[in-house]
């Protein structure tokens, strides 16, 4: 479908629409959302002449459209984390985008006049840079192991991405969230031999940050996650386990960093044990709001927690941390997956502003990553919503944002266009600053 697209300049016809349509959101967010959609292609030449950028480090899910072992053109030439764009017909301000490699994209990393730029359908968008590789990636750990599987850097720098625990206790397609591929990330990457552990020790952790701290002045805050503990790990429950992490750090480097957890909507008592710890910002995620949808994409935390709990917890822990600081995350366009997702625009996009409605009239600050069909999650690969729906949700989010006069979400760098870090969506470019 992608490849069809390409052929007859539909891709360029569409941003147009949308540009014309919704004059009031910056241009770079309406581009920035439809490669996070389609993906991005990279020429060998590009990846050959740039030199010193910082490659994909794989830092929880796969983020791709492809699976590892079929990016034949890319699997030398490792695509960097990140672009950042500018210039160009639309003379774009500065606006950083997360890599989805999709091989078919129609928006191509190559070479113009032997300097990186963005093409789209064969036209030049814009001009583009890669990102520096951290200062403090030539580190090694005292065990051998590299920093960069430890604690990559994502955000054009801003952000240590600490997944702690690399797999995830709800398993099997009864369970896992439907547009996860957590579980298999981890066998992938054990299958293509690369050095991929399951838990990561609190030692390499705490390691890790302290060279972070005595080599680095552009990361401003650390994100500790992984997958959920239904269970016991290591004799622990959820929230006691992740909470070592930040009292582990916090106890050393207090408030070097902003700390942020990304863990389940969980009781009071487990909330408390992060707060205790020293995060400060607390993201229980609920994925998808329409109740139909919660049951069939989050199977495991329909059954083992129930939607209406899921979402009680939430506003609770929005008394120990601050409505502010509770920052549940969905993903934006899944509930329009196939075969059970909407199938009209409008209607999901309602669904989904009921949400934020709901979460915003309380203080609490929803936001969104643009939804990845990673072929081998459960929904597999799929199209994925159009850059209507995408740019319907930016409007939305932000109408509701306004409309609560919230302030800007903390431990995600700068808003607005031009200046947001934040690469996954393009909820951050759409705020305005003036
Ligand atoms: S809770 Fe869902 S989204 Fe999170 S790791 Fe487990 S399966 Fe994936």
């Amino acid at each position: 479908m992608v490849a069809e697209l390409t052929a007859d300049g539909a891709t360029t016809r569409e941003l147009e629409r949308m540009m014309a349509e919704f004059p009031d959101l910056p241009v770079e967010a309406v581009i920035k959302q439809d490669i996070l959609r389609q993906g991005l292609a990279f020429s060998p030449d590009a990846l050959r002449v740039a030199s010193g950028y910082k490659p994909k480090d794989y830092f929880i899910f796969t983020f791709d459209l492809v699976p590892v072992a079929e990016m034949a053109e890319h699997a030398q030439f490792r695509a960097p984390e990140e672009i950042r764009m500018t210039g160009g017909p639309y003379d774009l301000r500065r606006t950083v985008v997360s890599t989805r490699v999709a091989p078919d994209s129609p928006y191509i990393v190559e070479l113009r006049d032997g300097k990186l730029a963005l093409n789209c359908e064969g036209v030049y968008l814009a001009d583009l840079e890669f990102p520096p590789i951290p200062a403090y990636y030539e580190h090694t750990l005292s065990s051998g192991k590299k920093i960069s599987q430890i604690a990559p850097a994502i955000e054009w720098g801003y952000l240590v991405y600490l997944t702690v625990y690399r797999l995830c206790q709800y398993w099997g397609r009864d369970e896992e969230c439907r547009f996860c591929d957590l579980n298999e990330n981890f066998r992938q990457q054990r299958a293509a031999g690369r050095e991929y552990t399951a838990v990561k020790e609190i030692e390499d952790i705490v390691e890790a940050m302290t060279l972070i701290n005595q080599y680095d002045t552009v990361t401003k805050a650390y994100t500790v996650t992984g997958g959920s503990i239904t269970k016991k790990l290591d004799g622990m429950r959820e929230g006691e386990f992740y909470a070592r992490f930040a009292e582990a750090i916090e106890s050393r480097f207090a408030g070097r960093w902003i700390p942020k957890a990304v863990v389940q909507a969980l009781p009071v008592d487990e909330v408390q044990m992060l707060f205790d710890a020293g995060y400060r910002v607390y993201h229980p995620n609920y994925e998808v709001w329409d109740k139909d949808l919660f049951a069939w994409i989050c199977p495991g935390k329909d059954r083992y927690v129930g939607r209406d709990e899921w979402m009680k917890r939430i506003l609770d822990s929005a008394e120990i941390f601050g409505p502010t600081n509770v920052i549940p995350n969905f993903v934006g366009g899944v509930e329009m997956a196939e075969p059970h997702g909407f199938t009209d625009v409008d209607q999901a996009i309602a669904s989904t502003t009921e949400g934020l409605d709901f979460f915003m009239s309380h203080g609490v600050m929803p936001r969104f990553t643009t939804w990845c069909p990673e072929p081998t999650s459960n929904l597999g690969r799929q199209k994925g919503p159009s850059l209507e729906y995408f740019v319907k949700l930016l409007r939305a989010w932000r109408d509701t944002f306004e409309k609560y006069s919230l302030p800007v979400p903390p431990g995600y760098g700068r808003p607005g266009a031009g200046n947001a870090e934040f690469s996954v969506s393009a909820f951050m470019d759409v705020i305005r600053t003036h």
